[in-house]
């Protein structure tokens, strides 16, 4: 649970990037999605790069969030994973901006550079970290814990465990394919991401080869 929400959390933030890229012009050389690595998101050219940086963030706790709610309000009985979740998702991002602030780590030393002010973090830290800590608060029992405790329910563990399956071989197979195939863009460098079976350094190499050289000299 803990390990699919991790994986989960890093590919809904940066599909965040990935769109902000896109909306604002920016080009997305790669995405860095991996099981024993911190997720990235490599864009260049980049025009806009603080609605870049912070949409990782912003999509990141918003979208947990509005899945939460959907199914909150179809009273799915798994609602309280994905309630978990958007916790998870506040509490992890608001985490990286409020504390990474102090030492400009990753998204946080970007957004300081492009512009924005330590404050700005801060607020968005006490704003998610909160209402993370909200949302997980009281539902030990539905994971089996405290007083109240309930059986857990056995078809929802068994999508969970499915779930952090697909999510570990789909990242080891190629992290940043399957987010931009995902996301519907096919493209010719995603098909040789996946050939090359996440071997980011090769495809690199056989990429610039490919633009110097010309399709008809490959
Ligand atoms: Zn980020």
């Amino acid at each position: 649970m803990l390990l699919a929400s991790w994986l989960a959390m890093q590919a809904v933030h940066e599909l965040g990037h990935v769109l902000g890229a896109w909306a604002t012009g920016g080009h997305v050389e790669r995405v860095v999605l991996h099981p024993l690595a911190i997720s990235r998101t490599d864009v260049s050219p980049n025009p806009r790069p603080l609605p870049v940086v912070w949409s990782g963030p912003l999509v990141g706790t918003a979208l947990p969030l509005v899945l939460w709610s959907i199914a909150a309000a179809l009273h799915m009985p798994g609602a309280f994973v994905l309630r978990f979740f958007a916790g998870f998702c506040l509490v992890a991002n608001g985490a990286y901006l409020g504390i990474g602030s102090f030492w400009e780590i990753g998204d946080s030393g970007d957004m300081l550079r492009s512009g924005s002010a330590p404050w700005q973090l801060w607020l968005f830290g006490a704003i998610t970290i909160p209402l993370g800590l909200m949302l997980w608060h009281r539902q030990g029992r539905h994971f089996g814990f405290g007083p109240n405790a309930r059986q857990v329910d056995r078809r929802t563990a068994i999508i969970c465990c499915a779930v952090c399956i697909v999510l570990v071989l789909l990242e080891l197979l190629g992290g940043e394919s399957w987010l931009l195939g995902a996301t519907c863009v096919p493209s010719v460098e995603n098909y040789w991401g996946v050939g090359l079976h996440g071997n980011f350094a090769r495809y690199d190499v056989l990429l610039r080869r490919y633009r110097s050289l010309g399709p008809s000299q490959l």
